[in-house]
């Protein structure tokens, strides 16, 4: 018998939707041969970092002096921050100081250093269906309750029921736009008016209701759409964003918080926040991956191939006759299925098309497709949806 503790046996079964497209993935792989598979489980960026990233990694590589590679303040260095502090200054439309800003590992260390500065046993967390799976991990390991509320048809955001939601224990309301899984984008207008439902309820309850806004897919957006500042929404504003989508560096784990320069007691949130990712183990954001993204801030991967791959899975998606929601930003469809999803995923498997059912997103009835492989993959697929489709709706 295994020592492995109950509570991570009980999460392994409940993420295993895209371990087991994953495993699937790799054995039909093995067996047909890569290009004759549909991947579209994996959100892993397949686009190249940009060319000026090697260019400063080379740079860097030959610094040798002394202590570059050693430990530092656990916000990560100064410089880098203030950098980041300028660049994010323009795009929120509020001024930022170096302190405001802390590096950390990836958007993924950052949402857990968050939850680990501000929630005490059984503070609510509430976050909208459906959601990037990880969430209810990050919740829980800071001893967080995830309380999930539903968006609209359209995946927008149902203000009347976050506010049926919100208690004296809500300590944060987590929002993601662009969206993993729908490519939502939440409009400027529904922002205001969540953010005064957060301040109203927080006065009513006497306690603080943190906005914070996971937003890695910020840079990836179709049709001119904008993802609005948040910072104008509410002072109890945290982002959490890294450099995995906007230059395809998931495996470096580098990302930063910015914390609402005007949010009351700011120091002791900032200090929580910095002890966090100390004491999480993190210690601090890689050094060589700071220095780097100093460099980078208005430099993006070609994320414009995203726009082309959306519109031939589009079209791929409309012969086949599957309704969807077209997606405003990130590199996800999430169509509906016409038969439960996980029947219409086994369809599609035996087509050798790999997607993630709806219900590992928490919306079932829907699948997950990351558009992160080439054009003639997608454009390939066309015949098997037409058949998965057929089966389906027989
Ligand atoms: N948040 C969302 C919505 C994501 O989709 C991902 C990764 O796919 C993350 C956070 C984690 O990003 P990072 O690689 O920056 O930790």
């Amino acid at each position: 018998m295994s020592g492995v503790a109950k509570k991570m046996k009980a999460f392994a079964e409940k993420s295993s939707w895209i371990r087991k497209m994953f495993e699937e993935g790799a054995k039909m792989k093995a067996e047909f041969g890569p290009d004759k598979v549909f991947d579209f489980s994996i959100g892993n960026p397949d686009v190249p970092p940009p060319p000026k990233f090697y260019t400063v990694l080379r740079e860097l590589a030959q610094d040798e002096q002394p202590g570059i590679h050693g430990y530092m303040p656990n916000a990560g260095y100064p410089f880098v921050r203030e950098a980041l502090a300028g660049r994010l200054g323009g795009e929120q439309g509020v001024s930022f100081s170096a302190n405001d800003i802390l590096m950390t590992c990836g958007a993924a260390g950052g949402l857990n250093v968050i939850f680990k500065a501000l929630l005490d046993p059984g503070d609510e967390v509430i976050i909208l269906a459906p959601f990037f799976v990880e969430y209810h991990f990050y919740i829980d390991n800071h001893g967080g309750v995830a309380k999930v509320v539903a968006t609209d048809s359209e995946f927008n955001l149902d203000l009347k029921a976050i506010e049926a939601a919100l208690t004296a224990k809500t300590k944060v309301v987590l929002i993601n736009s662009p969206n993993n899984p729908t490519g939502q984008i939440y409009s400027a207008a529904s922002l205001r008016e969540l953010g005064r439902l957060l301040d109203t309820a927080g006065e009513r309850f006497g306690t603080s209701i943190y906005l914070v806004s996971d937003e890695p897919y910020r840079n990836i957006v179709f049709d001119g759409n904008e993802v609005p500042a948040l910072m104008p929404v509410t002072t109890n504003t945290i982002i959490a964003s890294s450099y995995s989508k906007e230059l395809s560096l998931p495996g470096e784990r580098i990302g930063y918080l910015a914390v609402h320069p005007e949010m009351a007691e700011k120091e002791a949130v900032i200090g929580a926040l910095t002890l966090a990712n100390r004491i999480l183990g993190f210690v601090n954001a890689p050094a060589l991956m700071q220095r780097a993204v100093a460099q980078l801030q208005n430099v993006s991967a070609e994320n414009s191939v995203y726009a082309r791959r959306l519109e031939v899975f589009c079209k791929v998606l409309d012969e086949a006759g599957m309704s969807y929601v077209r997606p405003k930003g990130a590199f996800y469809l999430f169509p509906q299925t016409p038969i439960d999803d996980v029947e219409f995923c086994r369809l599609l498997t035996a087509e050798k098309i790999l997607a993630v059912p709806g219900r590992g997103f928490g919306l079932p009835g829907h699948i997950r497709l990351a558009f992160c492989v080439d054009e003639k993959v997608i454009a390939g697929s066309s015949e098997g949806f037409k058949r998965a489709m057929a089966a389906a709706t027989q």
